[in-house]
């Protein structure tokens, strides 16, 4: 099956390495042991090839409009979930235009339990500004993309280079791993994505210029796939792996993760996290509820009427609820005092430009799938 980003074949044999001779004391030289890139990039790219999985939004004929919606989707949302919500969203609003007039409670409604439901009114909002200023269409750039509403250095990348074929380095969670691991002999990346991550990032792109960027874009979508199947962080499977004869971490004897490596799990019950989204499901059944009633009687016997309220102020503040004299609904529904029922006007959805916004792209990072 075809998908894409490939490099054609051709291309494949005329890889170029960025490693040059005045940047090979940027990896880690207490390693001693250093793959080297042009054949790290063949075979992660011929393995892709036979191994990715077949994603809809890889396919050869999908839009830059689908490229994006499944960006979004897939930050903190594994790709079976993503999967069914994506399709259905793709048939309801083919084209950012169509999101862009839908009334912000169905979008939130059609958004269903993907979590994070922030990241549909980042969608709304972008696509109500490549209406504005892209005549409904995906912009081409990242520099373009990043100034979209909600769009930060990640999506725009990303978006850009598998919709667009733009040689933009893209680092997501998966590929930090497999630069850990591959090229530093680190057992795993740490939290924060540091200056000499980026910088590595950058030098391990294969140049742009043979095949205008084709090479980069699929070393870009076959090391993220790469550490979602193979090199994942709890149980990579070395024995399937490519490069497992050039892999840093395994020539360093497979190291543990130090502490500072480690990162803990997001842990779930308890947190404002579910209550917020226990509150989220009650309100996209479309009902529009007295705050009392709702928050008495969400299905959480351990949260407190604090959590309870603290939750709900929080929700009507990023935009994803509204509050019409203590009638709770999502924003735009029927009655909702905070938008009129012919939807949301133009640059007006509920939440853009909140702190909302920032907040979660600033985390946008696609899972470890
Ligand atoms: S050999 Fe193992 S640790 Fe190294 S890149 Fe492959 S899967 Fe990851």
């Amino acid at each position: 099956m075809a998908m894409r980003p490939t490099a054609e074949p051709a291309a494949r044999t005329t890889l170029a390495s960025p490693m040059n001779s005045a940047r090979e004391g940027s990896l880690r030289p207490e390693i001693g042991f250093t793959p080297e890139p042009t054949l790290v990039h063949e075979r992660v790219i011929e393995w892709f090839e036979g191994n990715a999985r077949p994603l809809p939004w890889r396919e050869p004929d999908c839009t830059p409009w689908g490229v994006m919606v499944s960006e979004i989707m897939l930050q903190q949302t594994p790709v079976v979930r993503v999967l069914p919500r994506w399709e259905l969203w793709m048939q309801r609003w083919p084209k950012p235009a169509d999101l862009a007039a839908a009334p912000t409670s169905e979008v939130l409604t059609a958004w269903d339990r993907l979590g994070y439901p922030r990241r549909a009114l980042r969608l709304q909002a972008a696509a109500q500004a490549m209406v504005e200023r892209h005549q409904g269409e995906v912009p081409r750039t990242a520099a373009e993309l990043r100034a979209l509403p909600g769009v930060g250095e990640y999506t725009a990348a990303a978006v850009a280079c598998f919709a667009f074929l733009e040689p933009e380095v893209v680092v997501d969670t998966n590929i930090r791993r497999v630069h850990a691991r591959a090229f530093t002999g680190h057992a795993l990346p740490g939290k924060t994505y540091t200056s000499a991550q980026r910088r590595l990032a950058h030098e391990l792109m294969p140049a742009a210029e043979p095949d205008d960027g084709a090479t980069a874009c699929a070393w870009n979508a076959s090391a993220m796939e790469l550490g979602a199947l193979i090199c994942t962080a709890r149980a990579p499977q070395c024995q399937a792996c490519p490069v497992a004869d050039l892999c840093a971490w395994r020539a360093a004897g497979s190291p543990p993760a130090t502490q500072e490596q480690q990162t803990r799990g997001q842990g779930w019950a308890g947190t404002d996290r579910q209550v917020r989204g226990a509150i989220m499901a009650v309100l996209r059944t479309g009902e529009t509820v007295g705050r009392t009633e709702l928050l008495d009687e969400l299905p959480l016997p351990d949260a407190s009427q604090e959590q309870r309220s603290r939750c709900l102020d929080s929700l009507l503040r990023d935009g994803l609820a509204a509050d019409d004299a203590g009638q709770i609904s999502l924003p735009g529904a029927q009655g909702s005092a905070s938008q009129g029922p012919g939807g949301p006007v133009a640059g007006q959805t509920a939440g853009t430009g909140s702190a909302g916004l920032a907040a979660v792209e600033h985390q946008a990072q696609r899972l470890g799938e």
